[in-house]
């Protein structure tokens, strides 16, 4: 929370006053959003395209720390979380609303800062902020963020349309987020103890993972100018192995993923290292990386080649074939979802 800066209560401005502060700083873009902020719901004009609607709740204490979290990259981190899971339907973002629970302890400037980083990533990914709710709370700050997005009935992606041999494709690079918060979270204990400042030095890159992720837009334009549209498709948010299972069961199929193929940046394989973690085992369980797993068919392999952000990882196989993984001599092992809380509590 700026500290050095002037502090106005909430309670100056009260509810509605904080409303129209919000709205004040709100131009929408599209002209589908034909209502937005102001009337008792958002109206919207869906232009004969399907509309996918997805909401993520994030919980003070539980899923950040304000401690190490500035607001506007909080602001920013809420919305992309939902536009990612837009993105994996092979759908486009096109509106949000934002739902806030508030504490007296977060001041006028605090509530700025957070709508600082909210509407930049409305910018950056050309969302209209359509609504939300505004409510108190005995202490932490809630956030809940619903995207609404839309897309062409046939181009719609789900996560149970993939066949036996499709190849399983992922985004960019993995883990990093993950290495991100380890970071994060060491200093967080050294200040404590000592007082000492944070080094966070030389770990640029997964500290950015960790705190402004970004949403694979760009992969979703990617896909049709390469002549791939995948057969399956989900997001990860809770790492590798449980989103890869979560295709394959939602597919009735199994799934094998080979160890030597992680994608891996050199600088999260360092920073696992030095804290004497398996690089691949982050990269399998290590959450929040919200790059795009997704199947596509054998015969489209050629199109995909060589691009340098995309790794083929794996294929699916028969359901009786399970979840397995292929470590990199050769020995077969079970696939397990750790996901992400399950991983930070073993650590
Ligand atoms: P109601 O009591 O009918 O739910 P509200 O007073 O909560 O109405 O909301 C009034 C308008 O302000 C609505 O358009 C709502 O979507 C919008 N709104 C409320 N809180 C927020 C917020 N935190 N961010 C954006 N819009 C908001
Ligand atoms: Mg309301």
């Amino acid at each position: 929370m700026p500290e050095n800066t002037s502090r106005t209560e909430l309670s100056a401005l009260g509810e509605f006053g904080l409303i129209e502060r919000i709205a004040s700083r709100v131009h929408l873009q599209h002209a589908s959003s034909i209502k937005g902020i102001g009337d008792d719901a958002a109206v919207i004009d869906p232009q004969g395209l399907h509309q996918v609607v997805t909401t993520d709740m994030l919980v003070e204490g539980v899923h950040f720390d304000l401690g190490y979290v500035p607001l506007k990259h909080l602001g920013y981190k809420s919305v992309v979380v939902n536009l990612s899971d837009v993105f994996a339907m092979n759908a486009t973002p096109k509106r949000i609303t934002v739902s806030l629970a508030l504490s007296n302890r977060f001041p006028v400037e605090a509530i700025d800062e957070l709508y600082e980083g909210i509407l930049l990533a409305c910018k950056n990914y050309g969302v209209d902020l359509v609504g939300g709710d505004t409510c108190s709370s005995p202490s932490g700050l809630v956030i809940s963020v619903t995207a609404i997005g839309e897309a062409k009935q046939e181009d719609i992606v789900y996560r149970g349309g993939a066949r036996d041999n499709d190849l399983l494709v992922v985004s960019g690079d993995l883990g990093g987020a993950y290495m991100g918060l380890q970071v994060l979270e060491r200093e967080k204990a050294v200040f404590t103890e000592t007082g000492a400042q944070p080094d966070l030095v030389g770990h640029d890159y997964i500290l950015e993972r960790q705190l402004k992720p970004e949403a694979r837009k760009d992969i979703i334009g990617l896909l049709p100018s390469l002549g791939v549209k995948p057969t399956s498709m989900i997001d990860i948010s809770d790492g590798l192995a449980s989103e890869a299972i979560h295709l394959a069961r939602s597919s009735g199929l199994g799934v094998r993923i080979y160890d030597e193929k992680l994608p891996i940046d050199p600088s999260t394989y360092r920073t696992a290292r030095d804290f004497n973690l398996d690089p691949s085992t982050c990269a399998l369980n290590g959450g929040e990386d919200y790059e795009l797993l997704f199947t596509i068919a054998q015969n489209d392999f050629e199109k995909i080649k060589g691009n340098p952000s995309l790794t083929v990882v794996g294929h699916m196989t028969d359901k009786a074939s399970g979840y397995s993984l292929v470590d990199k001599q050769g020995g077969v092992h079970e696939l397990r979802a750790q996901g992400w809380d399950a991983f930070l509590r073993k650590h």
